[in-house]
């Protein structure tokens, strides 16, 4: 049987990082990936710590040269309201900016990078069992030709995303706190003119009559751009047809989106995911570890998937190195809740922006540039950084400020509006 010491499930981007990160460590690593790349994905808009995990890789001269959508920040819309936050506006240190990618490209480079650095990738291969009952974990693959294999190996990590493949396979899934959302998306050409809208960031609008819709707006280079639409399920079935008339639907009935893409091609079949979020009672366990989306999802609002994703890499890649030179290492203590720390920041905002805290904070006009380089800090993806009050304590901090901004708009009612 074939024996190899490190088995990464999946060859996103958690996958191909810690792949990258492991190889660079001297470990020997197979990924095995279930699809042939380039291959669509969803998770277009990157923050700007995702970038700190590609440089860790060795990637980032590739990343930067390789001609993706500069982004600087993200822009909210709501009732004619525009509040926008630029990453060079934020308390952490850290990243300015980062990109917005079409994942089928940014996938395959990471990957290519992967293997240039001399990881194995074998495509087309899919885990369909996994068996950690012995004293070294066990993997059966599948090829495309329906050959299967068994592969012993000293750890399993699984980079799945939402194949959830060992948390399907270990029964470890549990639900997710969040309702069930859809969201339904495409790629356009949106045909706008320089300086229509800032290209340089993800543009966020919340659906004029309901505040728990909102669609999402990436820019691509050459006048391109990703657009979708986030809802309950009962409310983007209540839109007739077919999914593309039906995002074309919603999304006109969006004032600044209706304006903006007046002369748009909608030349990509639409596509729709439903139920995307997504936990497990634990992320780790003996001989296997779970990354980014194979363990939990929380939503798509502030773009957070694929730089949790990258540093659950970077963090799995740290540990079981020790782990494999022998030390004696606590994955709960040293990956799961240091993991969860940040996650549990990004949970706090986006129940907030759901049950519209978070949107009064946002559209409130409130003169405190502190708290807003503080928010900013988190939108660009430092949500681990426990120096920010905003991710201490974020319940407090994001009720506290609420307050403020209710008082104030209380005090001088016609200034609540736009910052
Ligand atoms: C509507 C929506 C919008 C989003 N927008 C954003 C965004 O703007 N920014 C952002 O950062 N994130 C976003 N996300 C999240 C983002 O899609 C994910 O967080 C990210 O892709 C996770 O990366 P990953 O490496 O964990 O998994 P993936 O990128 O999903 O990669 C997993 C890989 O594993 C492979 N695989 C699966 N099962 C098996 C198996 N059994 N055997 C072998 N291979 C297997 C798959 O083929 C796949 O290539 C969004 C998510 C949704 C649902």
């Amino acid at each position: 049987m074939e024996r190899r010491e490190v088995v990464i499930v999946g060859a996103g981007p958690g996958g191909s990082i810690a792949a990258a990160l492991l190889k660079r460590r001297g470990r020997d690593v197979l990924v095995l990936e279930a699809q042939k790349f380039p291959r669509f994905s969803i998770g277009e808009s990157l923050l700007a710590h995702c970038l700190d995990f590609v440089e860790e890789a060795g990637m980032l001269d590739a990343v930067e040269a390789a001609g993706f959508q500069y982004k600087n920040g993200a822009a909210f819309v709501r009732d004619g309201q525009y509040g926008e936050f630029d990453f060079a506006d934020k308390s952490a240190v850290g990243r300015n900016s980062t990109f917005q990618v079409q994942r089928a490209k940014f996938d395959k480079l990471l990957a290519d990078e992967a293997q240039s650095q001399g990881v194995e990738i074998r495509y087309e291969v899919r885990v369909t069992h996994v068996d950690i009952g012995g004293d070294s974990p066990r993997v059966r693959a599948k090829d495309a030709s329906g050959a299967e294999y068994e592969i012993e190996t000293r750890f399993i990590l699984d980079a799945s995303g939402f194949g959830r493949t060992l948390p399907k396979l270990l029964n470890l899934e549990t639900p997710s706190a969040f309702p069930v959302r859809n969201a339904l998306f495409t790629h356009i050409a949106d045909n706008t003119s320089a300086g229509d809208f800032d290209r340089n960031k993800i543009h966020v609008m919340v659906h004029p009559r309901h505040r728990d819709i909102w669609f999402w707006l990436i820019p691509f280079p050459e006048q391109r751009s990703s657009i979708g639409v986030v809802g309950s399920k009962e409310f983007l079935a209540s839109r007739t047809g077919t999914p593309d008339e039906r995002l074309q639907r919603l999304v006109h009935e969006e004032p600044f989106l209706h304006r903006l893409l007046a002369n748009s091609q909608w030349d990509t079949p639409a596509r729709e995911l439903s139920g995307y979020a997504a936990n497990v009672n634990s992320m780790h366990g003996k001989g296997y570890a779970l990354l980014g989306n194979a363990a939990e999802f929380l939503d798509p609002v502030f773009s957070s998937g694929v730089t949790i994703a990258m540093r659950s890499a970077s963090m799995a890649a740290k540990v079981l190195d020790r782990q494999l030179n022998g030390a004696t290492v606590n994955w709960e203590t040293e990956f799961e809740k240091p993991l969860r720390r940040g996650v549990d920041t990004f949970r706090a905002y986006v129940r907030g922006w759901y049950d519209g805290r978070f949107q009064e904070v946002m559209f409130a006009k409130v003169e405190a540039p502190e708290i807003k380089r503080m928010i900013c800090s988190i939108l660009a993806g430092y949500a681990w950084d426990e120096t920010n009050p905003f991710v201490k304590d974020p319940e407090r901090r994001l009720n506290a400020i609420v307050q403020l901004v209710r008082q104030n708009a209380a005090a001088t009612p016609s200034s609540a509006t736009a910052q």
